[in-house]
This record gives structure tokens, C-alpha cells and sequence, in this order.
């Protein structure tokens, strides 16, 4: 027997055989909260009018635990499951728009986490890779992504500092997580012409963007400073 148990602040509680099965709302409240999101975004600087929409569209606080729901649509960092985080939504804009995908290309993610950084790519059309170190996270990602009807092409359980050589070459990567050195294996894997958007250092990391220019050439260019969590070696 099914029984509802009461709607708390946008979710609906059924109590089923003694489970609780946690049912994902996006309602007018959260739609409201998410175009304010937008405008301080776009208050700091970022102008790509499909990355605005995307991070219009996407309903961040199902990404979150819903202990953070209330604050999903700050401007802020959360914690997520493994002692990770759900990026600033202006760092994910940021990198995104840096990143120029167009649609169809292939875009390798580096930090699945929450998979909301995976959910703005798959908005604008990308043919999304992406790897997570977490073995938690790998897993209840993929199974929310799927649930919320985002597909992106391969999750992958893994170290992101090998790339995924398999699918290589990539039109774009994007690392997710603060790298204290770059992995020479992430620049291996660029196409010619490709892209990549990657926060470079220890405690504070400088947004770096490397162009692929001829198989041994590369363009770098130094944006702000930005804070991430570290990215790890092996997986865990
Ligand atoms: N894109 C994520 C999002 O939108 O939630 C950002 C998550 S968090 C800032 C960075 C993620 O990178 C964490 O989930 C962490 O486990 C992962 N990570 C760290 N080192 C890694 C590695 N070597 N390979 C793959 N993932 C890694």
C-alpha cells in the first residue's frame, strides 16, 4: 500500500512497505528562485545567452540534498555526498562559457560530482564523457542523471588524469577540479583546434585554458583566481 505522507517544501513523501521513496518537484517556487539565480550571474560578467538558459533550466536543488534546498539557488558552493561539492553556479557558467561548445562536439567532463556541470553540456548539445573518482558519487549519479532524463554519452568510475583514452581525441575537456599540476594525458587527448578549461593549482587555482594549435603547440591563456576541491589521484 501506497500512502502519502505530506508534501515538505516541494517533495512528496510515500511511505511503501516501510521505504521512503523521494518523489523530484520542481514547482513555481523554485523556477522564481532560479531566474534571480540567472540575473546575478549574469550581473557578474557571464553573457552566453545559452549558458544562461541552461543554468535557468536546470532545477539545481534536485542535485543537492534536500537539507540544502532552501539555499540551492544561491550563488554559492554546496556540499554534496564522499566530502565533494556542487561547484558555485557562477565558476560552472564561467568554465562553460570559456569552454565555446557548440553542438555535437565531443566534451570530456573531469569530476562528474553531482553532475549538474554534466547537465549544463548536455543543455547545449555536447556529447558528454565524463569521469568521477568516487565510486558513491559515480553511482548515484548515474542513476539520477538517468532518472531526470539528462544522457549524457559514457559516465565512467575512474581517475580523470588518465583521460579516457578510448574515446579520445576531444573537441573540449573540462576539468571540475583544482589540478595541481597539468595532466599531460588531459592535453594528449585534445583534438587539434580543441579546447581545454582547467583550474591550476594547490590551495587557489588560476583558470587556465589551453589551445590545441598542431599536435605539439599549445595556446595558454590565464583567467582569475577560482577555489575548487582538489583533483585526486586514482579513484577511490
Ligand atoms: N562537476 C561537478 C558538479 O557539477 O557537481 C563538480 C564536483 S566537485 C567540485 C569535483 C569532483 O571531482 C568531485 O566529485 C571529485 O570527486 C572529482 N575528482 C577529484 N579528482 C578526480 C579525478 N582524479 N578523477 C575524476 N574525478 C575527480
Amino acid at each position: 500500500m501506497l500512502v502519502l505522507l505530506g508534501n515538505y517544501g516541494g517533495y512528496c513523501l510515500f511511505l511503501h512497505s516501510k521505504i521512503f521513496v523521494k518523489v523530484l518537484q520542481d514547482n513555481y517556487r523554485h523556477k522564481g528562485k532560479r531566474q534571480q539565480l540567472v540575473k546575478v550571474v549574469k550581473a557578474k560578467g557571464i553573457t552566453d545567452g545559452r549558458v544562461l538558459e541552461a543554468i535557468g533550466k536546470i532545477p539545481r536543488h534536485l542535485f543537492m540534498d534536500s537539507s540544502f534546498e532552501d539555499h540551492a539557488y544561491q550563488d554559492k558552493a554546496f556540499p554534496i555526498a564522499a566530502d565533494q561539492t556542487i561547484s558555485q553556479p557562477y565558476t560552472v557558467a564561467f568554465q562553460t562559457e570559456k569552454l565555446e561548445v557548440k553542438k555535437g562536439e565531443k566534451v570530456l567532463e573531469i569530476g562528474t560530482g553531482s553532475g549538474y556541470q554534466t547537465a549544463v553540456l548536455c543543455e547545449l548539445g555536447a556529447k558528454v564523457y565524463s569521469i568521477e573518482r568516487q565510486r558513491q558519487l559515480y553511482k548515484k549519479t548515474s542513476n539520477f542523471l538517468n532518472k531526470i532524463g539528462y544522457r549524457p554519452k559514457q559516465l565512467s568510475f575512474g581517475d580523470g588524469y588518465k583521460g579516457w583514452p578510448e574515446y579520445a581525441p576531444f573537441d573540449k575537456i573540462i576539468v571540475t577540479a583544482g589540478a595541481p599540476h597539468v595532466p599531460k594525458d588531459l592535453l594528449g587527448q585534445l583534438k587539434v583546434g580543441g579546447k581545454m578549461v582547467i583550474p591550476v593549482g594547490a590551495d587557489v587555482q588560476i583558470m587556465t585554458i589551453f589551445i590545441r594549435k598542431s599536435p605539439k603547440e599549445f595556446d595558454k591563456t590565464e583567467f582569475g583566481e577560482f577555489r575548487f576541491v582538489p583533483l585526486l589521484g586514482d579513484k577511490n
